[in-house]
């Protein structure tokens, strides 16, 4: 065991649980996009391992960019000042847009970004998040697509953190 591990006090959601719901959503996405232009957008830097692993359950050709937006400090709870540090091409016409987010929490994040890609004329916008924490919910924003819907604890791994930690666990835990 690693001591990142240690430190974790359970495992909420598993490795094995995690790659069934991608395997699943990735051949959802394929069959539904099916001679679609595509481009999956990740939030970064959380969504890196959803992401890289979404990807490759897609069979149909797709494209893939990543913006960056910064909520969280060190800190637990959401300041509710959202920054784009990253963002991507500014004409989204003719592209079927998935957004790919690690956590919907408040929804201070998503409502932003997702704001800011419609104004852009994408063909479409679909929300497709790995965890869904909807007691925290602020912001009037819902996905199109939850894997797992979690309680209101702080989780880290497979790409969140807590203070730039634990983003490598294979599994999603609790602090
Ligand atoms: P929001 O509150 O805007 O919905 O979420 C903003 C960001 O806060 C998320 O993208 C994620 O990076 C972070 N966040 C929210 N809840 C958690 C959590 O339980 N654990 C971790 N590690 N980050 C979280």
């Amino acid at each position: 065991m690693t001591s990142a591990e240690t430190e974790v006090k359970s495992v909420l959601i598993s490795e094995e649980e995690i790659k069934e719901a991608i395997a699943k959503t990735g051949k959802e996405i394929s069959e539904k996009y099916k001679g679609k232009k595509l481009l999956v957008v990740g939030i970064l830097k959380g969504s890196f391992v959803f992401v890289a692993d979404l990807v490759r359950e897609i069979t149909i050709p797709c494209e893939v960019d990543f913006m960056a937006a910064k909520s969280y400090g060190s800190s637990t709870v959401s300041s509710g000042d959202v920054n784009i540090t990253r963002d991507i091409a500014s004409d989204l016409s003719g592209y079927n847009i998935i957004i790919a987010e690690d956590i919907l929490d408040t929804g201070n994040t998503l409502s932003k970004v997702k704001r800011k890609l419609l104004e852009r004329n994408p063909e479409s916008l679909e929300l497709i998040v790995l965890l869904d924490k909807p007691d925290r919910r602020t912001a009037e924003i819902e996905a199109d697509k939850a894997l797992f819907t979690i309680p209101d604890a702080f989780v880290v791994g497979y790409g969140l953190d807590y203070d730039e930690k634990y983003r490598n666990l294979k599994y999603i835990g609790v602090l």
